[in-house]
């Protein structure tokens, strides 16, 4: 694996781990973003949903 996904927010390198699977959460170690592996090939992210708000109540 040689190309490494880049940051939506910050267009930063990310690196992820080799046995790195779809739908894993990454956060940006620039940015600090919470990152989602949308697609393995190639490897592609995007935003995570903020899944810790907005939940009932
Ligand atoms: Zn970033």
């Amino acid at each position: 694996m040689t190309a490494l996904p880049t940051c939506p927010t910050c267009d930063a390198v990310v690196p992820v781990p080799a046995d790195v699977v779809a739908n894993e959460l990454i956060s940006c170690p620039d940015c600090g973003s919470d990152l989602e592996v949308v697609s393995l090939n190639p490897l592609t992210l995007d935003l995570a949903p903020d899944v810790e708000e907005d939940w009932g109540e």
